[in-house]
């Protein structure tokens, strides 16, 4: 039997729901102009974005990785966030007992006002800037200079709709940037900022990971909603699995059909955009909501 898809259905099931726990992702962000890693015309120059989130990457090319973030910070400075971010934040306020984690790194939740006890950015945030030097813990939160510093002034330049970003045309050379000219770390004075994201084969935050496990591991789980995201990089991915030992029915929300694979008859799996989809799954709960994510 296929999963179920009836709003009405899912409605009645959030109204009566206790626990509830969101694992979001990239397609969350999608609505508002960001575009996903794994998503069409992936490449960023002729990088695969993967292949920059990396210590490795960066201990090769501090200034090519910086003018990667630099960019998509100016892009997620840009954005705005979508009714999807804001039904999530709204939920967040109506029910006690709900925690979002989210992939995103793009600062869109926590500007949605989503309440900060109830949000774990398991990736970081692209806002933050912290030390590369492994014996160093300082951290700048939550910087909204942009650019982030003048050599990377490039990474942050609008051009009129239409013309091609010369920093995205991989045909143009990427403008030259010299290392000294990168932020510094003002603590140990010898290591480079970098931003504050998780990258690919790096641990995440062990206190943070200590206080998902603590709330999951305190009762059943009614709902787990996997709202925008392939789920396939670990621990996120496995965060589905310990929901449903804890009794969780799955609500998948995505366009991507595939990603509804392996959910069974009592579960739900709404092909769709996130920031049409949420709002209207949660309407019984927060109350309709405008076009702008405001609550009527
Ligand atoms: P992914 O690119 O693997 O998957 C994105 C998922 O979103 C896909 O399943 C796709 O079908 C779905 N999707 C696309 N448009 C959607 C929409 N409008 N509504 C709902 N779903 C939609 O991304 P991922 O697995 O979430 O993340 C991979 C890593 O990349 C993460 O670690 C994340 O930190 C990072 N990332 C973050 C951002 C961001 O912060 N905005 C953007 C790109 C990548």
């Amino acid at each position: 039997m296929p999963p179920r898809t009836s709003i009405e259905e899912f409605r009645e099931l959030l109204k009566s729901s206790n626990r509830v726990l969101a694992l979001c992702g990239a397609g969350l962000s999608a609505a508002s102009g960001l575009p996903t890693f794994r998503g069409a015309g992936g490449l960023w120059r002729n990088h695969e974005p993967t292949s920059l989130a990396t210590p490795t990457a960066f201990k090769r090319d501090p200034a090519l990785v910086w003018l990667f973030y630099a960019w998509r910070r100016h892009m997620a400075l840009k954005a705005n966030p979508n009714r999807g971010h804001y039904a999530l934040a709204e939920l967040a306020k109506k029910k006690d007992d709900f925690l979002c984690l989210t992939q995103n790194v793009d600062g869109l939740s926590p500007r949605a006002g989503h309440p900060e006890a109830k949000l774990k950015l398991l990736h970081g945030s692209i806002l933050d800037n912290k030390c590369f030097n492994d014996n160093c813990d300082y951290i700048d939160r939550n910087n909204l200079s942009d650019p982030v510093c003048p050599a990377l002034a490039p990474a942050a330049e609008d051009y009129p709709p239409g013309q091609t970003i010369p920093l995205l045309d991989p045909y143009v050379p990427a403008p030259s940037i010299k290392v000294e000219d990168l932020l510094h770390c003002p603590q140990c004075k010898t290591g480079l900022l970098r931003p504050g994201v998780v990258w690919f084969n790096e641990p995440l935050d062990k206190q943070m990971l200590a206080d998902i496990d603590n709330w999951i591991l305190q009762g059943p789980i009614d709902i787990m909603l996997v709202v925008g995201t392939a789920a396939v990089v670990f621990p996120a991915a496995g965060y589905t699995q310990q929901a449903i030992d804890q009794g969780a029915i799955v609500a998948v929300v995505n366009p991507d059909p595939e990603s509804g694979e392996g959910l069974i008859d009592e579960d739900f799996f709404f092909q769709g955009d996130a920031s049409e989809l949420l709002p209207k799954l949660f309407e019984g709960v927060i109350g309709k909501m405008d076009e702008h994510g405001k609550i009527l």
